[in-house]
């Protein structure tokens, strides 16, 4: 096994599910310690903290809300004492109505989550990855924070803050040893795809469809790719929002 990152120490925020766990045993195969970050414990939960060995930890933290992010910084240095790498990744893809029809209690569980939360993970983050004088934010958006989908306003338009908010973190942390970047994920099959589609055949053709490959992507490649931008491999590497899409935002 290629150890990367031993010795290092990595935040995952939604790492219980989808691509943010296969992220976290994706840092873990490669050396890390892991705060598997999430707002739902269950039974899965557990046994993913035992199958990525002695040197993981859960913490329960909703990233909407700033006394849990901080407390979850906190823990994470309380029990590891250092932090190198974070992938901001929870979120929510909550209800689809078109912009006249959005409830505002949808725009703002969304933006509260989906942006809000990655404001609040990075606010608390760099602090102490500066205190390595070395590390890497990569932010979850998706291909809604590149181009606009009818009916999903406040999926879109939080996405697109994530991309800004991630240049702009870039730029502050450029001449300070911290690169910041954002993925953007096409349609990969976890459990938000399973909830949009409904595991309906027409629904799943209908999104198999959007993608030129032809077929949905897998959480382990998003976590290649954040792995990636992690590792010195890309260290001319920061303010990117790359897409890995299979081609969807080539169209
Ligand atoms: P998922 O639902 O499988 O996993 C999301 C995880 O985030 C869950 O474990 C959930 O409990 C957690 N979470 C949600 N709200 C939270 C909160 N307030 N605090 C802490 N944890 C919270 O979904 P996924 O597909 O793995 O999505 C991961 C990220 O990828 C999301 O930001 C999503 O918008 C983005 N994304 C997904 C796709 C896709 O096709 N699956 C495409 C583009 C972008």
């Amino acid at each position: 096994m290629e150890t990367i990152f031993k010795n290092k120490v990595a935040i995952v925020t939604g790492g219980t599910s989808g691509i943010g766990r296969a992220t976290a045993i994706a840092f873990a195969k490669k050396g890390a310690k892991v705060a598997v970050v999430d707002w739902i414990e269950s039974n899965e939960t557990v046994n993913l903290i035992k199958d990525l060995g002695g040197e993981a930890i859960f913490i329960k933290c909703d990233v909407s809300k700033t006394t849990d992010v901080k407390a979850m910084v906190e823990k994470t240095i309380a029990a590891f004492g250092r932090l190198d790498y974070a992938y901001n990744n929870a979120g929510i893809e909550g209800v689809s109505a078109p912009t006249s029809e959005c409830t505002e209690e949808n725009w703002d569980k969304i933006i509260g989550i989906n942006l809000k939360g990655i404001w609040l993970c990075m606010k608390y983050e760099i602090p102490e990855i500066l205190k390595q004088g070395k590390g890497v934010i990569v932010n979850c958006a998706s291909v809604a924070g590149l181009v606009g989908f009818a009916g999903l306003p406040a999926y879109v338009a939080s996405k697109h803050g994530v991309i800004g908010l991630t240049k702009t973190a870039a730029l502050e942390c450029a001449k300070l040893g911290i690169r910041v970047n954002v993925v953007c994920p096409g349609v990969i099959q976890t459990p938000m795809i399973d909830r949009l589609t409904g595991k309906t055949k027409e629904a799943i053709e209908q999104f198999t469809g959007l993608e030129p490959v032809g077929r949905f992507g897998q959480p382990e490649e998003i976590a290649n790719a954040v792995v990636w931008m992690c590792s010195d491999e890309a260290s001319f590497v920061t303010g990117h929002a790359m897409a890995v899409d299979g081609g969807f935002v080539a169209q």
